[in-house]
């Protein structure tokens, strides 16, 4: 009910996509693409739909160093400008993403949690999911398409964690991306969108430049570097609701 009310909102906005805000980016937050019925998740056919609609209607993939540089004004906005993060690290996204984004030349940013490169991750739901291994994360960073950068160690609450250790799974997961990856580990999402302005300090101490959340809405000139917005992109959502995100981040 609550999803079929969203569709005729999204629905009813999208007759006034001509009105949708300039000067503004959506970063979308992806998890899991693949065939299981986790929440977060979307389908490969979904997920195939949502970036061809994209290129369909001329958005601009961005990556999210160049969106850093538009808010840091080294660059000027893009017109309908969109921004594609994963978070995890999930094998799936190897498998079902990756050819698309390599179809269409669009760049993302996946986010790893650095101690479970090569395992699994048990969700809620009891379903265990693979997780990316270095041999795919290199074939994928080597396109120059792909970048990886740092979701902690463990995916712990940061904010519930102590300053040490929080500075740990921080330092830890950026050392193991540099050191495997080389450059630089610049961007950060926080586990649950979990953060203060402590977790913010150790981030900027340690060069990172720009951190996401989870937290729904456009990207605009005034959006603070270290708690930059997201719209979810996941299981229910449909297309109608995948369009009224881009254009109005609701
Ligand atoms: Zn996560």
């Amino acid at each position: 009910m609550k999803n079929l009310i969203k569709n005729l909102i999204s629905g009813f906005l999208s007759i006034f996509i001509f009105l949708a805000p300039k000067n503004r980016a959506v970063i979308l937050m992806y998890h899991s693409v693949g065939r299981n019925e986790i929440p977060s998740t979307v389908s490969p056919k979904n997920f195939a739909k949502q970036m061809a609609y994209l290129k369909e209607k001329q958005y601009q993939v961005i990556s999210l160093a160049n969106l850093a540089d538009i808010l840091e004004k080294k660059q000027p906005w893009p017109t309908k400008a969109v921004v594609l993060s994963f978070d995890d690290g999930y094998a799936d996204n190897f498998i079902f993403a990756w050819p698309i984004l390599w179809q269409y030349n669009f760049p993302a940013t996946i986010f790893l949690t650095a101690g479970t490169i090569g395992g699994e991750k048990i969700k809620k739901t009891g379903e265990r999911l693979p997780m990316l291994a270095w041999p795919e994360i290199e074939k994928m960073q080597k396109s120059g398409l792909v970048d990886f950068q740092p979701h902690t160690q463990s995916h712990p609450r940061l904010s519930e964690i102590s300053q040490a250790e929080a500075q740990k799974e921080i330092t830890e997961s950026q050392a193991v991306i540099k050191e495997h990856l080389g450059g630089e580990a610049q961007f950060f999402a926080y586990p649950y969108g979990v953060y203060n302005q402590s977790i913010i300090d150790i981030l900027k101490a340690n060069g990172f430049i720009a951190a996401l959340t989870v937290s729904r809405g456009l990207v605009k000139q005034e959006s603070q570097l270290f708690e930059l917005p997201r719209m979810a992109v996941s299981l229910k959502t449909s297309l109608a609701q995948f369009k009224s995100k881009l254009n109005f981040g609701f």
